[in-house]
């Protein structure tokens, strides 16, 4: 019970430093438009007119120093504090936020790119530049998630083949085999401690697919147990899951472009807004997209349910061991604080996979309908 309201407080502060971080991006933009300190920057950089790509990377870099500098001082308090208080980490404050400022150079420079984009297309196609920027951001995503495996490959990243444990990686072998998807290398990820808490994941699209598996999954988890781990992945290969979280990301991102290119219309001349070529309506658009991504959020999170719950089942079905999901369930949950009641907001907002407790209630009752035991007696409570 104390371990549960544990994870509920955790993830409360943890939710609460994403709450405020999303409030930032919607509320940081309009101030700067509003204020006319967007224009202002526009006059002082690249006269009156039509402002300039220096103008647009001035901009964005105030605005990313700015946004980067309240949400990681609200971090400390909330994310950086929770961890501490509920995991025992014992990372310093210099090196939690050094990161953090790296992650957001690295999303501030791609911020840059997408926004000379949008400018220039403003320019060119004061009508249609969310349609054309729309099929660029199609191909850039499309690019991304073909190139991703690239950059995690044996040689190019710390990935490689599960070699201390030629049983299970026989085992894997036959399972893919099995179920269809021979083609889909399953690899060892060896990622360094505290990285973000991802267990195995499946990446690419169509024949560059791999699984990779976290070494702190292989090193702690019985062979039954990463066969069921791997074989949830295995059912994402199989319905191309990837492909339609991509497409969820491209369908927002067009709704946000069209979205913010009628409200720029809409907009009264006297506010002075000149369309996604202008400063000032591209810090607009920049609310609109990021305002159209939350209102999305419980819609993509349910399609992201639905794919693990049905991810959930073909493992189920193929590995025929609803004992070894349950207990890998109980020992994720347990290792990652997962808050196993979550609230039905919480979970429209942040719930990417069903909670830890409906999951094991499925593999129990599929457990029943196929007359198999949920949880073996002897192995449950070695494993926790
Ligand atoms: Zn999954």
């Amino acid at each position: 019970m104390a371990n549960e309201d544990k994870s509920a407080r955790y993830q409360r502060l943890r939710r609460r430093a994403a709450v405020a971080a999303t409030l930032v991006d919607l509320l940081l933009p309009i101030a700067l438009a509003v204020s006319g300190l967007a224009t202002a920057i526009g006059n002082v950089v690249s006269g009156p007119g039509a402002p300039g790509p220096l103008a647009v990377v001035c901009l964005v870099l105030l605005v990313c120093a700015v946004r980067t500098a309240i949400v990681v001082a609200i971090g400390v308090q909330t994310e950086l504090a929770s961890e501490r208080r509920y995991r025992g980490h014992e990372r310093s404050t210099a090196s939690w936020i050094f990161e953090r400022i790296f992650g957001a150079a690295g999303t501030a420079a791609a911020v840059v790119l997408a926004a000379i984009v949008v400018q220039r297309a403003g320019l060119l196609s004061p009508v249609w530049w969310w349609l054309w920027v729309s099929l660029l951001a199609a191909v850039v995503v499309l690019a991304a998630v073909q190139w991703l495996p690239r950059l995690l490959s044996p040689g190019a990243a710390d990935v490689h083949p599960i070699a201390k444990r030629p049983d299970l990686d026989e085992r894997l072998r036959l399972l893919a085999a099995r179920v269809g998807t021979a083609r889909v290398e399953v690899l060892e990820w060896r990622r360094r401690s505290g990285a973000a808490d991802a267990v195995a994941m499946l990446v690419g699209l169509g024949s560059s697919n791999r699984v990779l598996v976290a070494q702190a999954v292989l090193d702690s988890h019985t062979d039954e147990e990463v066969e069921v781990i791997v074989a949830h992945e295995l059912a994402h290969h199989r319905h191309r899951d990837v492909w339609w979280s991509g497409a969820a990301v491209v369908t927002t991102l067009t709704l946000g472009f069209y979205a913010a290119a009628r409200l720029l219309e809409a907009l009264p001349v006297w506010w002075g807004v000149g369309g996604a070529a202008d400063l000032a309506g591209l810090l607009i658009v920049a609310t609109v997209c990021r305002g159209v991504f939350v209102a999305m959020t419980p819609v993509v999170n349910a399609l992201s349910r639905a794919q693990e719950r049905r991810a959930d089942r073909d493992a189920l079905a193929w590995t025929n061991n609803a004992p070894a999901l349950v207990r890998t369930l109980r020992r994720l949950s347990a290792a990652h604080m997962a808050d196993d009641r979550p609230s039905l907001m919480t979970e429209a907002f942040f719930g990417r996979h069903p909670s830890v407790r409906d999951r094991i209630q499925a593999a129990e009752a599929w457990a029943a309908r196929a007359n198999v035991p949920a949880a073996h007696p002897t192995q449950s409570g070695a494993a926790r």
